[in-house]
């Protein structure tokens, strides 16, 4: 029964990622994400119902425009199966709460899936443009700064008014990269990549943050120098690689295990 209801998250997940793929393309456009027929990017042909099946059209068609057979990005199925793996992954993370409380279940679980969404949004797009959008960014803000109220603590879900420490976790963890972008003039960190650790901060908590924010600079590290060796001509010291990313991977990591940096100490002191 699990597997069963596990395989309809996934696939809830895989449509709202088709979602988030027409969020990326059409945010800044002048397009609404509402209105208007999805189309071939090439072509300008409507696609039917059964062009927008997540995944799964990508496959059968081969990656191709069924008209022009132009190349879909990868972009749609990678976008989609990633969205998909997040809401198995929060829903599973929240299992013992749904023993306790259908609802708290279901609350906690919209609540995280909601963030990572925009997180989603906000990494691919900061892929595409380099920039991470303001409304995307102050949207996360809110509503990580809103999670703070939530208690999740005694598996039930509770409201109360967090300690200071919680309060002070987004703020001070985006404090440094704040700084650098203002010392550095926007050279060695954007302005929104600190707006983007002050939610990841009300989102994780202060050890859980710091504990992401050093995951992300090793992942970052270890990607770049990958990227370098691959690509020798294209990528060196100077390209702008986007950090959000980076953020995103260890906030998900982070928080699916739990791990803070009290794992990370007890790590390195075995
Ligand atoms: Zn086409």
């Amino acid at each position: 029964m699990p597997s069963l209801i596990f395989t309809f998250i996934f696939l809830l997940g895989t449509i709202i990622g088709s979602f988030l793929n027409v969020v990326i393309f059409r945010f800044n456009t002048g397009r609404t994400v509402t209105k208007g027929r999805s189309i071939c990017m090439n072509c300008n042909r409507n696609l039917r119902w059964y062009e927008l099946i997540p995944v799964f059209s990508f496959l059968i068609q081969s990656g191709k425009c069924r008209r022009c057979a132009s190349k879909i990005s990868h972009q749609y199925p990678i976008v989609e199966l990633i969205t998909g793996l997040i809401f198995v992954l929060v829903s599973f993370k929240f299992l013992p709460i749904l023993y306790v409380s259908y609802w708290s279940y279901l609350f906690l679980t919209s609540l995280f899936v909601f963030l990572f969404s925009l997180l989603i949004v906000i990494s691919v797009y900061d892929l595409h443009h380099k920039i991470i959008p303001n409304k995307l960014v102050y949207l996360f803000i809110i509503v990580s700064f809103f999670s703070l109220f939530v208690n999740t603590s005694f598996f039930s879900l509770t409201f109360n008014v967090p300690t200071l420490i919680y309060f002070i976790s987004g703020p001070l963890l985006a404090l440094p990269f704040v700084s650098l972008w203002y010392f550095s003039k926007g050279r060695l960190m954007g302005l929104g990549d600190g707006k983007l650790i002050l939610g990841i901060g009300w989102m994780l908590g202060l050890f859980q943050g710091i504990f992401a924010v050093i995951i992300s600079f090793w992942i970052g590290t270890v990607i770049s120098v990958l990227l370098m060796v691959i690509y020798r001509k294209k990528v060196n010291m100077k390209t702008e690689i986007p950090f959000a990313p980076f953020l995103i991977i260890s906030t998900l990591v982070t928080f699916i295990f739990s791990l803070d940096i009290f794992s990370l100490i007890k790590l390195f002191s075995i």
